[in-house]
């Protein structure tokens, strides 16, 4: 017989959050800066906590250079190399609090992340990332990445339920990355009919996390600023993006020019065939690619989409009346709906 979970798990956009009275007179009064203290590494962060994808075509080091500048992080995908690193941290020695390392679970990632750590002292993050972070092997990653580097902050990843979020803080990671199957390029659930509706992983991992003085941070799923803000009101620490930062100046992925004269960026998911193929040489026989690649329109600068996300993050702020991004989950109220837009005019690209 199979257990069935019949209680409704819920996506972002299956939910709206309800305004309440507010003391705010405009949204410039709302501060999106977060003072984080970590469980376990002792340290502490000070920023917008957004995230560029540590995905090769959204965690890039022209990323870093401008989020870093409004105060927001990004974790640097794992394919750069030491001297790479050192031309980065040369020209933005003020942003290096803003970044982490990542890091997979290969011994060759393990040896890479020490001498990258070595090179570039002034980085005090690690990100620990596997598709799925429910193995023993990466339990172990994470207790031997805390032996060995006790004063770094460790982030790791991906889980979906709060036992395993607060295994992976006892064994010494701080920030738990949420979120197995919504990715905008992501083909798990289609592949292996294995995933979490991405609201209801965040409400409750952060509740586990919270527990334990850990941190949690909502990875994919969130399409438009308004995701953002239900990802923060539902109790997420930091809040993940891949697909909202796609297509910029800034991202990774091939530029092409249509024959109408129309301008595309190649987006891809970090297991599609495409990413395997760049960084491994191909696919596995045993495996089959849970990613999928995608041509995106051409989107211009980052900064402008940023400025976007963040202004509709205040905008939340202001209409749950809290004063701080933090208070925004004791403001928030989820209102289930049955229509989250009015899509008459879905099919007409708008103007502005
Ligand atoms: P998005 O913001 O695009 O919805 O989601 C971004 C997240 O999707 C990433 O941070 C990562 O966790 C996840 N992701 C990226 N590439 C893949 C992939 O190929 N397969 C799966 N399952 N998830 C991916």
């Amino acid at each position: 017989m199979s257990n069935i979970i019949n209680e409704v798990k819920l996506d972002f956009k299956d939910v709206l959050l309800r305004p309440k009275r507010s003391t705010l007179k405009t949204r410039a009064e709302v501060d999106l800066y977060r003072h984080i203290m970590f469980r376990n590494s002792r340290r502490t962060y000070q920023g917008i906590p957004l995230i560029a994808s540590n995905m090769d075509t959204v965690g890039t080091f022209e990323m870093a250079a401008v989020f870093g500048k409004h105060g927001v992080f990004t974790t640097i995908h794992k394919y750069y190399e030491v001297d790479e690193w050192l031309v980065f941290a040369n020209e933005n020695p003020t942003i290096l609090d803003h970044v982490a390392v990542s890091c997979g679970i290969s011994e060759a990632d393990f040896q890479k992340l020490g001498k990258i750590l070595a090179a570039v002292p002034g980085v005090s993050f690690i990100c620990l990332d596997v598709a799925n972070g429910y193995t023993q092997q990466f339990v172990d990653i994470v207790r031997k990445t805390r032996n060995t580097y006790p004063q770094h902050t460790i982030i790791a990843g991906n889980v979906v339920t709060g036992e395993m979020v607060e295994e992976l803080i006892l064994s010494g990671a701080d920030i738990i990355k949420v979120g197995i199957g919504p990715g905008s390029v992501c083909t798990t659930r289609i592949k292996t009919g294995v995933g979490y509706p991405q609201l209801s992983a965040v409400i409750e991992c952060a509740d586990a996390a919270h527990g334990l003085q850990g941190h949690i941070i909502s990875d994919g799923g969130c399409v438009c600023p308004g995701d953002v803000a239900k990802a923060f009101g539902a109790g997420a620490d930091y809040v993940m993006l891949g697909g909202m930062l796609a297509g910029h100046d800034e991202s990774g992925g091939e530029l092409t020019i249509k024959s109408d004269g129309t301008k595309c960026k190649s987006f891809y998911g970090m297991s599609s065939l495409t990413a395997m193929k760049k960084h491994s040489g191909g696919k596995a026989e045993y495996r089959a690619a849970e990613g999928k690649a995608v041509e995106v329109p051409y989107r211009g600068k980052v900064n402008d989409t940023l400025l976007d996300i963040l202004g509709g993050l205040r905008s939340a702020c202001t209409y749950t009346g809290a004063h701080k991004l933090k208070e925004l989950p004791r403001r928030s109220t989820f209102i289930r709906c049955t229509q989250q837009v009015n899509p008459v005019y879905s099919n007409i690209a708008a103007k502005e």
